[in-house]
This record gives C-alpha cells, sequence and structure tokens, in this order.
C-alpha cells in the first residue's frame, strides 16, 4: 500500500508510539502523534535495550546516538541475597549484538527528535476519552473537549489503552502481587557495565549504570498481598524500601544507604490481547501486550511490534490485511516473552531448599558451558525485525 500522503493518527508518545510514526513517516505518510501529557517529560528510569531492540534502532539510522546516551552492558550478573555471592555470570558479548542500559527519558527524547526530523506533527495535551471505530474512519473525543477523526489510527496508549478497550471489551488490569521500587543514584567512582540481579525469597533487586556511569539505576521487587496504585510516579520513603531488603548483603546496603528519593510501583497486567486490530484501527506496545519487567521486554517488544506493523502497512494492499498479518506474526511471540518474563519472577524469587537447588544448577551449568545459559535466550535476542522485513527505500532522512 503507498504510504505516500496518507494520513495517519498515533494514539501515545511513548517508545511504540514514537517509533511507529518515525517509520511511517520516513514511508511518506502524514503522521500525527495525539499525547495527553503537557510535553515529553523526564520521567521513568532505567531500561535495557537488547540486541533484538537495537537491531530496530540501529535500522532507523539512531544506532550511532544509541551508544552516546547508553551505557554498553557487558555482563549480567545473577547473585544469591546474603552476601551478594555469585551464582552466575552471563557474558553479553556471546549474545546477538550489542545489549544498552539507557534512561527512558532520553531514549523516548530521541525518539521524539527522530519523529520531528520526519515531519510527524507531535500534539500534547490531547487526552483521548471517547474513541467510536467505524471500518474506515475512527472518531476520537479528547478530555479537552476536542472532536477529531482519524483515516488510520494507531493505539500506542499504553496499559490503560482506550483503543485496546474498544477492541477487546472494557476490563482494569490486575494487580499481580508485586511491587517494584525505582531509584537513581550517583555512582561513587567507576562502575562496571554489569546488570547485577540479587534474589532472594520473595524479592530480587536489579542495579545497573546509565549515563556514562555517573548514575545507577536501582529496580527492587517484593512480593505483596496488598494493592499499590498502578503508576509510574508514586513517591514512597526511601526507609520502607530500605527496610524491606534489609537482610540483603553484598553491594545493596551501600546502594540503598544512598537512594534519597524513591518511587514505589505496583504492577499491574493485562493478559496479552485477543483482538489487536479492528478496520481502521490497530494496537501495539504495552497497548497490546503489557508484561511483568522481569525480562526487561517491554520497550523492546514495543520497537519490534512498531518496525512489523509499519512494514506491513506498506506491504500489503489494505491497512485491514496489513494489521491481520501483524498480530499473526507478532501475537505468538509477544505472549512467549511475557510467559519468560512471568516465570523470571518465580525463579529469582525461590525460596527454602528450592532456591539452594535452583542457584546450585544454574552454577554447575554455568561451570560446564560457559555460553550454554546465553545461548538459551537466542529465540529472543536473535530475532531481527528489521532483517526479516526490509523496506523498501533507506529508512534514515
Ligand atoms: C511515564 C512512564 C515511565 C516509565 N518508566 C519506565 C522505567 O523506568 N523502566 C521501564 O522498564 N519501563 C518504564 N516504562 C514502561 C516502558 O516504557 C513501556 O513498557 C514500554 O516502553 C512500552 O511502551 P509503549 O509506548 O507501548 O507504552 P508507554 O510507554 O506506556 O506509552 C504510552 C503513551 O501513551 C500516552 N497515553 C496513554 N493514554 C493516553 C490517552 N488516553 N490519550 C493520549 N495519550 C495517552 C502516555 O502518556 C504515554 O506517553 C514507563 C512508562 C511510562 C508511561
Amino acid at each position: 500500500m503507498a504510504l505516500t500522503g496518507r494520513k495517519i493518527t498515533v494514539l501515545g508518545a511513548g517508545i511504540s508510539g514514537l517509533t511507529v510514526a518515525t517509520i511511517l513517516a520516513r514511508r511518506g505518510a502524514e503522521v500525527t502523534v495525539l499525547e495527553r501529557a503537557e510535553a515529553i517529560r523526564e520521567v521513568g528510569a532505567g531500561l535495557q535495550i537488547s540486541p533484538n531492540g537495537v537491531t530496530v534502532l540501529e535500522a532507523l539510522g539512531l544506532g550511532a546516538e544509541l551508544a552516546d546516551i547508553g551505557v554498553r552492558g557487558h555482563e549480567v550478573a545473577l547473585r544469591d541475597y546474603r552476601q551478594g555471592r555469585e551464582v552466575l555470570r552471563l557474558d553479553l558479548s556471546g549474545a546477538a549484538g550489542a545489549y544498552y542500559f539507557i534512561h527512558r527519558a532520553d531514549l523516548v527524547e530521541m525518539l521524539a527528535r527522530a519523529a520531528r526530523a520526519a515531519g510527524v506533527q507531535i500534539r500534547f495535551l490531547h487526552e483521548i476519552t471517547g474513541l467510536a471505530l467505524e471500518q474506515d474512519r475512527a472518531h476520537l473525543t479528547t478530555a479537552q473537549g476536542a472532536h477529531l477523526s482519524a483515516e488510520t489510527l494507531i493505539g500506542a496508549d499504553g496499559l490503560h489503552s482506550v483503543v485496546r478497550g474498544v477492541l477487546n471489551g472494557r476490563a482494569a488490569p490486575s494487580f499481580t502481587g508485586q511491587v517494584a521500587w525505582r531509584a537513581t543514584v550517583p555512582a561513587n567512582g567507576r562502575v562496571d557495565p554489569v546488570a547485577n540481579v540479587h534474589m532472594g525469597p520473595g524479592r530480587h533487586l536489579v542495579h545497573y549504570p546509565l549515563r556514562s556511569g555517573d548514575l545507577i539505576n536501582i529496580v527492587a521487587v517484593e512480593e505483596r498481598r496488598d494493592w499499590v496504585d498502578e503508576g509510574w510516579n508514586h513517591d514512597d520513603q526511601p526507609a520502607n524500601l530500605r527496610a524491606a531488603f534489609a537482610d540483603f548483603g553484598g553491594e545493596v546496603p551501600a546502594l540503598l544507604d544512598r537512594v534519597t528519593r524513591v518511587n514505589l510501583w505496583g504492577l499491574f497486567r493485562h493478559p496479552v490481547a485477543p483482538h489487536w486490530h479492528k478496520g481502521c484501527a490497530a494496537i501495539l506496545g504495552d497497548a497490546a501486550h503489557p508484561t511483568l519487567p522481569f525480562l526487561a521486554q517491554g520497550a523492546n517488544m514495543a520497537l519490534e511490534d512498531a518496525w512489523v506493523l509499519a512494514a506491513a502497512l506498506e506491504s500489503h494492499d489494505t491497512p485491514e490485511a496489513a494489521f491481520a498479518a501483524y498480530q499473526e506474526e507478532r501475537r505468538p511471540r509477544t505472549m512467549r516473552i511475557v510467559d519468560a518474563a512471568s516465570r523470571n519472577a518465580r525463579n529469582y524469587h525461590l525460596s527454602g531448599p528450592l532456591r539452594i537447588a535452583a542457584h546450585a544448577a544454574l552454577r554447575v551449568g554455568g561451570a560446564l558451558a560457559p555460553g550454554g545459559p546465553l545461548k538459551r535466550f537466542d529465540w529472543l535476542y536473535a530475532h531481527d525485525v528489521a532483517a526479516r522485513h526490509p523496506l523498501v527505500a533507506a529508512p534514515a532522512p
């Protein structure tokens, strides 16, 4: 389908929305992104971009900028919580490509610059509260009282997606029984480019460097019965974080002592959506498949989706045929990733004899076949959507 001059509306200026908007605008579409926030804001903390996401950014011509704003990860170290003793070390140089630790705000800003350079119009303070779908037109209402219509609508509007609700029926996301504290602290001297995962009963804590190693990103997850408001910006007391991880040893106490501001974030999920499209509308990213963050794939799946969706629109005769092909390709893979992330939560949080046995098996496996544990992730990291779906012309401006 010729994209030149085609009017496409994208809902949400997050990672998936800005990426798909940029690719489509570079193919000649007239793309408008509607975003409820008043600006691209400095929100969020660390994200991990694995080789399957890096290939999309490289195919967009953003590889050098990514290398500049990210910290290239060399290893992942799995550790026991008590003294921080290493259970297994994964050498990321054996992965399918580069692996980066990056601040979400830096990634979103880089994508917003690319989108604007491609001619995308980003309209802030457009919170969509109403959506009616016809076969070839979507009618949108904003909280600010505007009425808009779209020829093609792409819902990149995250966990509480309005578009997902219209395609699948409205349902509130459910609490997963896990909460996460997130904080960044200044680095005290040189920090190795390693993601450290400290695994304890019912809890784990991950830390890795950001921004040239000047900052350390901390994510600390605890299983809980009680419900916490979902959201990215709920402040909590650093003392609560320190109390929850008081029995963690190794580097953890010194890191937590330096925390002065922390957010507490309840982890909520929907199942992977059964229906990703209808008529002129489709969804991608967290709107289609919110995930637990324990495989660090939320942003990477969003990047992959954006590429496959744009390529499908270019290579099919109608949006409906394109959306159907896109869902058929993406849904099984994202389901597999979401399941693997949920399994990681269980494995990280084992207690008692099960934990001892699992850690012993990891140590032995790592010693016998040092590259083996990472090889198990080839299905995830070596998946190159840009090579599978070459776009017809060079995408960089
Ligand atoms: C504020 C924020 C901070 C985050 N921080 C982290 C982090 O630190 N670490 C991490 O691993 N992951 C973080 N994430 C999640 C991660 O970015 C996503 O899982 C992943 O990138 C998928 O992105 P997405 O574009 O599909 O959805 P999202 O990143 O959720 O983006 C959705 C966008 O749509 C907008 N939107 C939603 N509803 C409407 C509406 N009705 N009308 C108009 N606009 C709407 C939102 O404001 C947002 O900009 C964060 C997400 C958000 C929104």
